[in-house]
């Protein structure tokens, strides 16, 4: 059994890792600040589990975080912490630049001084969780994607965080040998998703009979990942990564944000229909493109599923039904 410090745990991805980490028998102590983006539901199966604790706090206390990891003798970190939301980092970028940079800078030290007091063993994993956003984005007819490999060039104030967070933490192996591992990983979707970003938002919209609002034309692609997916590339990147590696993570499925509003559509229209017998796809709008819109990402997950043995486990359409069918129970 295992003891994993999880940070910003009741988000989205966090909440997903702690619940399969938890029915594997490790130990999870969630260290979450309840932002705006927190939703302590997530967790709500897990609070009667003893091996599940949470300590609402904030990354940026090195002296919490410290007393955290020595308390419960954490054997690894994985950091998901962060403001997450693309539009939010257009519109106020400063809390990102706190959180993302700042936030993951005295999470490092923190952990650097428990790991040193412990005696530097090798066995520590210090794991931060990532984004393909960090590489900017790839033309429509590029052939390569992006992989281990590709250079930095962020786009978004939330990318550019992501990016410097990265750095800090690839730094930190280097300079003070902390044993870490960085994933990279394309867009998420499943449940337990906050209903600001695409997937929910669109459902949200639909069911309130309200415009479904799609950037620019719709082009844009994006890699969806399922989210359980995603949790086992990170826990076996835990388990296999090389320290001070980085791991690509993807689900090997390029779609246009339109395709994604009208699949939406389609199901609700079989699962849910309107009760005026119109189809869902009435609501669609297209609105003002975000400012500097990345066009596409698409991630090369080839070295995680040869030296980790990742692989995606279902189809997208059947992750994909059962995300809506999450959220019209939810
Ligand atoms: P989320 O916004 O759903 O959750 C973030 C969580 O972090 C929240 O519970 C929030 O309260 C917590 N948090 C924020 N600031 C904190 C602080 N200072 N101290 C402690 N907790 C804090 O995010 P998510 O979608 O679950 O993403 C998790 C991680 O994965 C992020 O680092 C994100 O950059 C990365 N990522 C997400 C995606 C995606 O598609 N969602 C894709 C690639 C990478």
């Amino acid at each position: 059994m295992k003891t994993y410090l999880v940070t910003g745990g009741c988000g989205f991805i966090g909440s997903n890792f702690i619940i399969q980490e938890l029915q594997k028998g490790n130990k999870i102590i969630n260290l979450d600040s309840m932002s705006y983006a927190a939703n302590k539901h997530n967790l709500k199966g897990c609070e009667a589990n003893p091996d599940y604790i949470f300590v609402e706090g904030d990354i940026c206390d090195q002296t919490l975080v410290g007393s955290i990891l020595k308390k419960y003798r954490a054997d690894a970190v994985v950091n998901f912490a962060a403001e997450s939301h693309v539009d939010n980092s257009i519109a106020g970028p400063e809390i990102f630049i706190q959180t993302n940079i700042m936030g993951t800078y005295h999470l490092l030290w923190a952990t650097l001084k428990y790991w040193q007091e412990q005696g530097m063993p090798k066995s520590f994993r210090f794991l931060h969780v990532s984004t393909d956003e960090v590489f900017g984005d790839l033309e429509l007819d590029a052939t390569e994607k992006f992989h281990e490999n590709t250079s930095y060039k962020p786009s978004s104030p939330y990318s550019a965080s992501k990016a410097a967070s990265d750095h800090l933490v690839r730094s930190w192996y280097r300079t003070y040998d902390l044993p870490i591992i960085v994933t990279n990983c394309s867009n998420n979707f499943g449940p337990r998703q906050h209903k600001e970003k695409l997937i929910p938002h669109m459902i949200s919209c639909a069911l309130n009979g309200k415009a479904l609002p799609v950037y620019g034309k719709g082009e844009n692609i994006r890699d969806w990942i399922y989210v359980e997916d995603h949790c086992r590339g990170i826990a076996l990147a835990l388990e296999k990564g090389k320290i001070g590696d980085t791991y690509c993570l993807g689900g090997n499925c390029e779609l246009q944000n339109i395709e994604i509003v009208k699949r939406i559509c389609d199901l609700l229209d079989e699962l849910k229909p309107r009760e005026d017998g119109q189809s869902y796809h009435e609501q669609i709008s297209f609105v003002q493109d975000r400012l500097g819109h990345d066009v596409r990402y698409a991630v090369d997950d080839t070295k995680a599923q040869r030296e980790l043995g990742y692989k995606t486990e279902a189809t997208f359409d059947i992750n994909f039904r059962k995300t809506v069918c999450w959220f019209l129970k939810n």
